[in-house]
């Protein structure tokens, strides 16, 4: 089985650490106050591939579905699915330094994978090798948060893989991260 705790758990908490640093001056990230922990728990009784941000007792923490552990085995994609979890926590945070206002649905799932996209690279993720681990895993992948409303406001896997080869385009030319963002949610018309 390639669902390792120990290994998830030192991953976000690199991430979280990475996050600090980027979005948060060194501080504890955390969504209106309530902190974003490591603690990822694992939901036996959800039969769909899924993973959320739920509020646990010492603050934010990552509820995933046995089956999300057994079908995603990549590794990369898991870190990815977990951090776009976090980047949901943290989203209000980097719209406001990034300058975007009054998005909603679909923009707040891109903006959410395009954190953890960004936090993973920080982390020596390459943006190639993640790209190559979320189209092995897409199908999974992209139906996370299947008993959800907002599933309905994800958009298609394709479109959300192309928005982050754009997210690296854009940086490459010399943009920081909030840059990047703004640049792109422009591209997509929803700034
Ligand atoms: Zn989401």
């Amino acid at each position: 089985m390639s669902w390792k705790p120990a290994y998830i758990r030192e991953q976000m908490r690199r991430f979280l650490a990475l996050a600090s640093k980027e979005f948060y001056g060194g501080g504890t990230p955390n969504w209106d106050g309530t902190n974003l922990v490591v603690d990822i728990q694992i939901d036996e009784n959800d039969m769909t591939v899924n993973a959320n941000l739920s509020p646990f007792g010492g603050g934010y923490g990552v509820l995933v579905s046995e089956l999300f552990t057994l079908m995603v085995e990549d590794q990369i994609a898991q870190v990815f699915v977990l951090g776009h979890e976090y980047g949901h926590g943290m989203t209000e945070t980097v719209m406001q330094a990034a300058g975007l206002t009054n998005l909603s649905g679909p923009a707040h799932e891109v903006i959410a994978d395009l954190i953890s996209a960004y936090i993973l690279s920080r982390m020596g993720i390459a943006p190639d090798q993640l790209v190559r681990a979320l189209e092995t895993a897409k199908e999974h992948v992209f139906n996370t948060h299947a008993n959800q409303q907002q599933a309905g406001h994800h958009p298609e896997g394709d479109d959300r893989i192309s928005y982050i080869q754009t997210l690296n385009v854009i940086m490459e030319g010399g943009h920081t991260f909030p840059q990047a963002l703004f640049l792109l949610l422009e591209q997509l018309g929803c700034s």
